[in-house]
């Protein structure tokens, strides 16, 4: 193995990467536009281009072409099976804004909607008010999901007689009541869909988002007295659509096709008394392969793209041909799939907060049992004893720990307790053979000796999901990747929470990891981490927590090798605009401290409101 071969292993940068994101020979991470194109960019020369423009980590980096490779690949994936099983009606995709409402985000995928009929999907009135303001394509579809009231259903309904093709999908029976009432009212045709509540479940992470007892959809009883309505008030051909969504990152393809055979049942039945009805939407769920391990755990799924798209036709046209009925337009929703691999960010290291080094410590005159007894543990391990003073380090430390609580241990003991705990799991990770067998555990001794790298960054502001539901995004550094000598490390951010960090990462063979591997941060080359495929959901669920406020962003064009536009730059929040939405306006901020100071107009205190005005316009993460 070459040490490329070496450094994509390690980081399983061929399962997640999709042929966007590589190592190169010199060991620095790499992005391309379209998998396999000669167009390549080294990523740290990016972050060097923004650095000479006097922006600091942390960075978004957003890379439209590869948004607009998505929505194709989609499209090439679906016409490809249609072609296949001579499926007799077309494929148009719908984008979730809620995934990323970022208006470089939404206008990238915009431009290919007159490719590829491609249209939007909103779940709320913000997100109808952003969807009718972006050029569509005629027969691009406008997708309303998500509880309606008056004012959402009214602006639909106005914006489809203008000619947008809205359809309003009906969550539960109560919406078919309150559309079919408001458009007679304003003497506006609506155009609806249903959504149905299936008895099939997806898999993974968001399994509950399906089945009987789902949030959203009507169940068969309500379908019927649906369509009962629709008659009633003599106008069944406003159904155009049937809706389904059983969660997002599937991770078993044998979900899918379950859930879709379902539904096509339903809708053949639907349509036998709704002629109306053409289009079957599958809503989101198309996975993304996180971890690089392409199997069907939480943060990877068993399926690709293609495979996604033929289940998809096939099941679908083996229905309508067992039920007679003419095979619907098929329309999806995938928002991560579409976005995930457009953005990027990237942070660097501060600070290591590492492991004491039990000789270092001090040890009392007359020190106590356990610490004794650690001490001839750690002389005693062995290839074949590891696990037995583990467990044993482990229960003497714990003593030390509680005895320090109740009094009767000393401080000096009960840093030796630590100290020598943790070189007896680090002495075990080096004894033992046959790692693999032992994987757990070895996560676990890895747990106590890894050291923790503090990056510039905030959890709650960048990668949202790591701290909400545990997400794994794949991180790496952006350079030295080729280096054979690696220290496992965890990641913490610069926020004052304990729950600011990452401890979940991919694993070498696929499986996840309570560490990273890292080069030494001693060294005189300092890296850069990549945190990667964060551009579904991470973005606008990021918050504010601890007021640290945006990071800079840039959107990346990329010309041919080693070549790149930067298109467009925002510099992150500064502390007044960080404090700025809960109600402390900068003028606010002067004067207050104006009224407190005013009067004084000492050498010190002037420098005092200098210092305060410069940290008021300077960013709010840390200066390097
Ligand atoms: C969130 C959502 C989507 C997007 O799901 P992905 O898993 O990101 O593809 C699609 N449709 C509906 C109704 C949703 O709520």
């Amino acid at each position: 193995m070459t040490n490329r071969e070496q450094a994509l292993a390690r980081f399983a940068v061929d399962g997640w990467g999709a042929g966007y994101y590589s190592i190169d020979e010199q060991g620095f991470a790499t992005v391309a536009p379209q998998p396999g194109s000669k167009a390549t960019v080294r990523i740290p020369d990016v972050v060097e281009e923004l650095r000479r423009r006097g922006f600091r980590s942390p960075f978004l980096l957003r890379f439209p072409q590869i948004l607009k490779d998505r929505v194709g690949r989609l499209n090439t994936a679906f016409n490809d099976a249609i072609r296949e099983f001579n499926y007799p009606a077309h494929f148009q995709g719908v984008y979730p804004v809620k995934v990323n409402q970022q208006r470089v985000v939404v206008e990238a995928l915009v431009e290919e909607s007159g490719n590829h009929r491609y249209g939007l999907e909103a779940g709320s009135k913000a997100e109808l008010v952003l969807a009718l303001t972006q050029a569509v394509h005629e027969d691009a579809l406008i997708i309303c999901n998500g509880y309606k009231d008056r004012d959402y259903i009214e602006l639909a309904l106005r914006g489809a007689q203008a000619g947008s093709k809205i359809i309003l999908i009906c969550e539960t029976i109560h919406e078919v009541h309150d559309v079919l009432a408001i458009s007679q009212e304003l003497g506006i045709k609506p155009a609806i869909g249903m959504r149905v509540r299936l008895n099939s479940r997806g898999s993974g992470k968001w399994i509950e988002s399906g089945g009987a007892h789902a949030k959203f959809g009507l169940s068969s009883s309500e379908i019927l007295a649906g369509l009962r309505l629709l008659e009633q008030a003599g106008c069944p051909e406003v159904l155009r659509v049937i809706h389904f969504h059983i969660g997002s990152q599937i991770s078993d393809i044998l979900s899918v096709k379950e859930a879709v055979k379902e539904a096509t049942r339903l809708y053949c039945h639907i349509k036998r008394r709704s002629p109306g009805l053409d289009y079957l939407d599958m809503g989101g769920g198309l996975g993304i392969d996180y971890d690089g391990s392409n199997t069907a755990t939480d943060w990877s799924r068993n399926y690709t793209l293609e495979e996604y798209c033929r289940d998809c036709v096939y099941n679908v046209l083996s229905v309508c041909e067992q039920e007679e009925v003419t095979p619907p337009i098929i329309v999806t929703e995938s928002g991560r799939a579409v976005t995930a691999f457009g953005a990027l960010t990237v942070v660097s290291p501060l600070k290591v907060i590492g492991r004491v080094e039990a000789r270092t410590v001090e040890l009392g005159p007359d020190p106590c049992h356990q610490v004794v007894e650690l001490r001839s543990a750690l002389g005693d391990i062995n290839r074949k004893n590891w696990r037995e003073i583990v467990n044993d380090g482990k229960s003497l430390n714990e003593e030390v720990l509680v005895g320090f609580k109740l009094g009767y241990i000393t401080l000096e003991d009960r840093a030796a307790g630590e100290a020598l705990f943790a070189e007896i799991c680090a002495k075990a990770l080096d004894v033992m053979d046959a790692k693999e067998e032992y994987a757990e555990e070895v996560a676990e001794l890895h747990g106590h000796v890894a050291p923790m790298v503090v990056c510039n960054f905030s959890v709650f502001q960048s990668t949202p999901d790591t701290w909400a539901v545990r997400q794994v995004f794949p991180i790496m550094p952006l350079s030295r990747l080729c280096e054979e000598k690696m220290t496992l490390a965890t990641v913490g951010d610069i926020t004052c929470d304990s729950d600011g960090r990452i401890d979940d990462f991919l694993g070498e063979t696929g499986t996840c990891s309570k560490t990273i591997p890292l080069p030494s941060l001693t060294i005189d080359d300092p890296f850069l981490i990549g945190i990667f495929l964060v551009g579904a959901y991470q973005d606008t669920l990021g918050d504010y927590h601890n007021l640290m406020g945006a990071a800079n962003e840039a959107a990346v064009w990329i010309d041919g090798p080693g070549e790149f536009r930067i298109v467009n730059q925002y510099r992150g929040s500064t502390v007044s605009e960080a404090m700025n939405p809960f109600g402390y306006e900068r003028q606010m901020l002067v004067s207050r401290f104006d009224d407190r100071h005013g009067g004084d107009d000492s050498a010190d205190t002037l420098r005092y409101r200098d210092c305060f005005l410069r940290v008021l316009s300077s960013g709010t993460y840390l200066r390097r």
